[in-house]
């Protein structure tokens, strides 16, 4: 059996092994990044809250001050209906009715104000909790990953050995074309020819006459379509 294949099989098979190795840790990684993306979404909506908070509290305060005036004026004009004559006092209460509904929907605004007001110290707070849960979470993943890196950092660092060993023995032809399958079709670089005929890495047809030939587990074979090392199922299993 031609001697570089044999050795590129056993390549693949350790590179499998470490990307199951760091796969945990690649999932964890992706979820701390997750979730501190979360962190940054809910605090802008902090910012965003917060500023909006700022400008009812303004409006309220105005509206309030507002209020205030005109009860002022209204409480004068209650002394002016006591003391003017009987022909101004139907156009002083024409007065008093507008200034009674402009204070009412004064009111009305102030009321709204503090509701809404409230809402978003609601919404404020409950962001906080969730900073602070996510935080935690990320906190203990940090944890758990970096326990689980030691014992797989042992692990790793002795398949990084064999691979280099394994590397030796593939002449530099091989061994490049073998890495740079690994780079463009997902790390996968050794594939078979399926029961049907087809690269079990592509699913295209294989012609009768390559199949015989990667059959005879003497020789380097590509698929055409995705450029895969093509070996007999049987030199996988083992
Ligand atoms: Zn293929």
């Amino acid at each position: 059996m031609f001697e570089d294949l044999k050795w590129l099989i056993e390549l693949q098979k350790i590179d499998n092994q470490i990307y199951q190795l760091t796969s945990e840790e690649r999932n964890t990684e992706s979820m701390i990044t997750r979730m501190k993306h979360e962190i940054e979404e809910l605090t802008l909506n902090r910012v965003k809250l917060i500023r909006k908070q700022r400008e009812h509290l303004e409006d309220k305060e105005t509206y309030s001050t507002d209020i205030l005036d005109h009860k002022r004026i209204l409480d004068q004009k209650q002394i002016d209906l006591d003391n003017d004559k009987k022909t101004k006092k139907e156009h002083i209460k024409r007065e008093v009715k507008k200034l009674e509904k402009a204070v009412e929907v004064f009111e009305e605004r102030v009321a709204e104000l503090t509701t809404e007001i409230k809402r978003q110290e609601d919404e404020i707070h409950n962001i906080d909790k969730n900073v602070i849960k996510i935080e935690k979470k990320i906190k203990s993943e940090d944890k758990s990953k970096k326990g689980m890196s030691k014992d797989s950092a042992k692990a790793l660092e002795k398949l990084i050995k064999k691979k280099e060993k394994v590397e030796k023995s593939i002449r530099t032809p091989f061994l490049n074309h073998y890495n740079r399958i690994m780079r463009i079709r997902n790390g996968i670089a050794i594939t078979f020819v399926t029961e049907e005929g087809l690269c079990n890495g592509c699913k295209i047809h294989i012609p009768y006459q390559l199949q015989q030939k990667v059959k005879l587990k003497d020789d380097y074979n590509i698929c055409e379509g995705c450029g895969r090392i093509l070996v007999d199922v049987d030199m996988l299993k083992k």
